[in-house]
């Protein structure tokens, strides 16, 4: 199993449809429960087919050790690694969804910007995986 077979097998695009998700529709970045839907900027991901954190991290690290450098890698980085940018933001959103790594991104480093400025700087590489660093 190699990681992009991984992923795509185990995450989805869209927000996650689960009853505790539906009922917070009014304010759902708020009220979501955390780790069911992760925010790309371009699009949001969910997971899907019960994935496994030690088995996704296992793959990753075999494949992108630097990943895990405790230093920030954006998806043009990740995108360079997997060799597409899709891939790379699914499979960033992924981790975070199984807490692998942190999600920087505009929204969640600077809610308060507005959202042309946002998409400006998502556009521009910013946003990121950041793993604690390990021996
Ligand atoms: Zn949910």
């Amino acid at each position: 199993m190699n990681l992009i077979d991984y992923v795509t097998g185990h995450v989805e695009r869209g927000a996650c449809q689960c009853g505790q998700c539906i009922d917070a529709v009014k304010n759902p970045e708020s009220k979501q429960p955390k780790g069911h839907t992760a925010d790309l900027m371009f699009f949001k991901v969910k997971m899907v087919n019960n994935p496994d954190a030690t088995e996704f991290k296992s793959l990753a690290k075999r494949e992108f050790p630097h990943w895990f450098d405790g230093r920030e890698h954006s998806y043009l980085q990740t995108g360079g690694d997997i060799g597409d940018q899709g891939l790379a933001l699914i499979t960033m959103g992924l981790g975070k969804l199984l807490g692998v790594w942190e999600l920087l991104t505009p929204n969640s480093l600077l809610p308060f910007i507005d959202e042309g400025m946002k998409m400006e700087m998502a556009g521009k590489g910013y946003i990121s995986i950041k793993a604690k660093k390990e021996d």
